[in-house]
């Protein structure tokens, strides 16, 4: 995955806090363009399954 914005590596962004949810973690980074986005990681394979952008 890639920033919506300006295509920077998601997995190099800054971790800014991950939260335990029912489905899984729900984990906010912060790109160098300053945009903030939100994975969905689950139990099952751990990796990524939804993202948005949300500033
Ligand atoms: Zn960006």
């Amino acid at each position: 995955m890639r920033c919506a914005l300006c295509g920077w590596p998601r997995d190099e962004t800054a971790v800014l806090s991950t939260h335990h949810t029912s489905e899984g973690w729900v984990r906010y980074r912060r790109c160098a363009c300053g945009a903030v986005s939100i994975e969905l990681v689950t139990l099952d394979d751990r990796r990524a399954l939804r993202t948005a952008v949300v500033a």
